[in-house]
């Protein structure tokens, strides 16, 4: 008798069991099921790639491996590339179909799936990717956008299975950071991975949380638990997005619910797919700018006293300082102030948003390229659509950390400042300052030269047709729906 026909289920941005269409597909084959992981070496030495994110992994996959294993066939994990990985598993078992979820990434992982697909194709093996995000690959027009997304997300959920017929294969030990050649970094806070970690603050948020979103979505005190806190369960799939909104649906439903908070925290889940798409529509902007005319404005490589003063946080501007102190430190901050460290290395310190936006998806545990790197474009002023956003530092400060708990907190240096001036700390003696620096740059000086700069680009393009073809190709300036940007 031969080998039985084996479907493989490839887990990648989506370590999860519940809301797995990849994965009740092959289990609705009936055939044994194969769920795999593969840690790779490339993406683990990928520039993007640091400690956390790994180590975030690394708790999806030990909650996964509980899951699937309670359901009769745990988590296969290998390391390896994906292509070495699979011809070593087609030695031990026949592969029928490999499922996976569509991912909609840097080009390195397109890359990879386009070379896993042509494998398939000469072994004849059915590759089948599943959609699991409102986002679509080879999209022709944004026309019916909207409307396609909500008819994925208005299917009904999937369930967990109920079993999995399992293989022979051995599941293989989860390696530790160290295995990987990866020093652990020293964090005050990380957030935890894992389904279970992530419908718990799936329930929090929802039940507990949600009231008053809308006035945290800035402060990187109140924030904390005032966002839902669920990007790093988006990103790597620990909650599927069509969870979330189909909890939201029914959350709204319930009488006295926070139908505004909640109309909030939707509209940020569809600009989520309306990033990831433009992404998936032009995958060179991780690396070039959306409007091409932007490219050359910035220098190609880092004036490196700069690049060393923000991956420091030694700007001289407390509240950009407290920022990115507490980015190295626990991996997370609102939108504001994302969108404020972003405006600073982009306009005031004139950093290549290329080297700056590499820094912060360092940072960030939700590192999520699909969001990242249309938003450092934004950001940046090189999308040639959208309006300049610059920040002020000081007025940040003063408008979100209006009590200075949390400059206080990440700069101690300036413990010695009187409240009045903690926003300016240059005016006071440097020996109170306690060896925080004067500030790198003047801030109206180089927000000024940075405008002119910018203009001068946009007078080039304006008229010549490019800005009004990249709104046809990508949509709209702003995402859909859009009554208001925070
Ligand atoms: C320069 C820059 C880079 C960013 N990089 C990332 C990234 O790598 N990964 C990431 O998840 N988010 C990124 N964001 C978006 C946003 O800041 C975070 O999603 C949010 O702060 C995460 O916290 P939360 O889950 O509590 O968000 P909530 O406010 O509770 O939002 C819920 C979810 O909606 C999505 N979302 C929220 N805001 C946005 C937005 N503006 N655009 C698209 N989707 C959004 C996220 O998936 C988020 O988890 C970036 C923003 C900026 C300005």
């Amino acid at each position: 008798m031969g080998r039985p026909d084996v479907q493989v289920v490839w887990f990648k941005r989506d370590l999860r069991v519940r809301d797995h269409a990849a994965l009740i597909a092959a289990v609705d084959t009936g055939a044994p099921v194969l769920p795999l992981y593969v840690v790779e070496p490339s993406l683990i030495a990928h520039p993007h790639t640091s400690a956390r994110h790994i180590e975030l992994v690394l708790d999806g996959l030990t909650d996964l491996r509980e899951s699937l294993g309670a359901l009769g066939a745990p988590l296969v994990v290998r390391v390896g590339e994906v292509g070495e990985v699979l011809k070593d598993l087609s030695t031990q078992v026949d592969i029928a179909t490999l499922h996976s979820h569509e991912e909609f990434g840097i080009t390195a992982t397109w890359e990879r799936d386009r070379a896993v697909a042509a494998w398939c194709r000469a072994r004849g093996v059915k590759y089948l990717e599943h959609r699991q995000s409102g986002a679509m690959r080879g999209l022709t027009s944004r026309d019916a956008w909207s409307r396609q997304r909500m008819k994925l997300f208005n299917q009904p959920l999937l369930d967990a299975p109920v079993a999995i017929r399992p293989t022979k294969v051995t599941p293989g030990p989860i390696p530790k950071l160290s295995d990987l050649g990866v020093t652990a970094e020293q964090m005050v806070y990380r957030q935890r991975g894992g389904e279970r970690t992530g419908r718990e603050v799936l329930h929090t948020w929802l039940t507990e949380r949600v009231p008053g979103y809308e006035r945290h979505l800035s402060s990187p005190v109140s924030g904390l638990s005032g966002c839902s806190r669920l990007s790093v369960h988006l990103a790597l799939g620990t909650v599927s997005a069509r969870e979330v909104h189909s909890r939201v649906q029914a959350r709204k439903g319930e009488p006295g619910s926070p139908r505004f908070s909640l109309n909030a925290f939707e509209e940020r889940l569809a600009w989520r797919d309306h990033f990831a798409q433009k992404l998936e529509d032009a995958p060179h902007i991780e690396r070039s700018s959306l409007h091409p005319a932007f490219d050359n404005l910035r220098p190609a490589s880092a004036n490196s006293e700069a690049l060393i003063a923000f991956t420091q946080g030694q700007t001289g501007y407390p509240m950009v300082d407290a920022v990115l102190r507490s980015l190295a430190a626990t991996g997370w901050t609102t939108f504001r102030m994302r969108s404020m460290v972003t405006s600073f290395a982009s306009y005031d310190l004139w950093l290549p948003w290329q080297e700056s936006g590499r820094v912060l998806a360092r940072w960030f545990t939700d590192y999520d390229p699909g969001i990242h790197w249309p938003q450092i474009q934004m950001q940046s002023g090189v999308t040639g659509m959208n309006t300049l956003r610059i920040y002020d530092p000081v007025k940040q400060q003063l408008d979100h950390d209006p009590t200075g708990e949390f400059v206080r907190r990440w700069v101690p240096e300036l413990r010695d400042v009187p409240h009045s001036l903690l926003a300016t700390p240059w005016l006071v003696a440097a020996d109170e300052r306690h060896g925080y620096p004067e500030p790198i740059v003047d801030h109206p000086a180089a927000v000024s030269q940075a405008k002119r700069r910018i203009s001068a680009v946009r007078t080039q393009i304006r008229g010549d047709g490019s800005t009004q073809a990249l709104l046809e190709r990508h949509g709209s300036r702003r995402p859909p729906p859009s009554r208001r940007r925070k």
